[in-house]
């Protein structure tokens, strides 16, 4: 089968394109036919060798995967070949107390699929049977691989890490990224009023298309007084947040009290400074998010089903091309998501 194999960290890094054994199922485990793998900041770390979790390499990026069940694992009796199916990329033990509780997100023998095992950029992926998702009828599976990493990102931070309520004002930061259009669309359907900040008119056109109530420019020096000026300085009930650093600590500008910043990424610093006075004065909340559990994976699918939630798919990449895909994503030349197609 064919697979894009990373086989040296850098910016860029070295791909190599090659014919690699097909994968065979362990008891537990299914092959699945890729589909459509969509590309992720993730993918882009572990290019660069930015993970604080030791990688092997040569390894086969790719962590959002659509695709047909094509062997199953001896013990596999609940899954049957051709199944459409997406796999969850944050792999999951099933036994520890937090898998048991529906916590699949923080097990604490977590692995990221794409890192740590081989993932999607190739024409076969091995996975756990227990990581596996029905894509739904209605799904193809270009959507499913431009949501099921993304949009069930948005999907935990906005149900289950930290709750809306109707009419709430929700700041989404990076309104037109993957995470961030899922972000838009999921809090509108919650009843929200939305605002989404963006770094170029383009992009805050796509925040606005897919739902945002007023967009605003991140890089202008003191976007946070347009937002409170937009809340008649009120400030918003929440944050998406997933960019971190400097931006993070401005997110905190445009709170209000009792007002919960939720982050689950920190792609511009993982540290900040934090003044605890308004923090606790305020009554506000910081609530980190990581990956997702079934049950937002899940919701995702069917909410894409009924039509709730769009993928906003900016660029199609051929397998061969997964290193430019790459390259567009650390340009920051993409909207949305770039998908992979096999
Ligand atoms: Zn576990």
């Amino acid at each position: 089968m064919k697979a894009v194999q990373l086989i040296s960290h850098g910016t860029p890094g070295i791909f190599r394109l090659g014919d690699l054994p097909s994968p065979q199922p362990a008891p537990d485990e299914v092959v699945v036919d890729v589909r459509a793998c969509g590309l992720n900041r993730l993918d882009l770390w572990l290019e660069e060798g930015g993970l604080p979790i030791p990688v092997q390499l040569p390894r086969t990026p790719g962590a959002e995967i659509a695709g047909v069940i094509g062997k199953l694992g001896s013990d596999v009796d609940d899954w049957r070949v051709g199944d459409r199916v997406a796999i969850q990329s944050n792999l999951f033990c099933g036994q520890c107390e937090f898998c048991l509780r529906g916590d699949e997100s923080i097990c604490l023998k977590g692995q990221l699929l794409g890192v740590q095992k081989d993932g999607g950029f190739a024409e076969q992926v091995v996975a756990s049977a227990r990581s596996l998702v029905t894509i739904p009828d209605e799904v193809d599976f270009e959507t499913s691989a431009g949501l099921t990493l993304a949009g069930s990102t948005a999907m935990h931070m906005l149900t289950n890490r930290a709750e809306i309520r109707s009419a709430d004002w929700v700041l989404v930061m990076g309104g037109a990224s993957g995470v961030g259009t899922a972000a838009i669309q999921i809090s509108k359907q919650l009843g929200a009023n939305v605002i989404a900040t963006a770094s170029t008119l383009e992009k805050r056109n796509v925040a606005m298309q897919s739902g945002a109530d007023h967009v605003v420019d991140s890089t202008s020096e003191n976007w946070p007084s347009e937002v409170r000026h937009i809340t008649d300085r009120r400030g918003v009930d929440m944050v998406v947040e997933h960019i971190g650093g400097k931006l993070l600590e401005q997110a905190f500008a445009c709170l209000a009290r009792g007002g919960t910043v939720v982050t689950c990424g920190a792609t511009a610093g993982r540290e900040v400074q934090l003044n605890l006075w308004p923090l606790f004065v305020k009554q506000q909340k910081l609530v980190g998010s990581y990956g997702r559990n079934s049950a937002d994976m899940i919701a995702t699918l069917e909410w894409a089903a009924v039509g709730k939630l769009k993928a906003v798919i900016h660029k199609r990449y051929k397998l061969e091309e997964a290193p430019q895909a790459f390259a567009d994503l650390r340009a920051r030349t993409v909207y949305g998501k770039a998908v992979v197609v096999i």
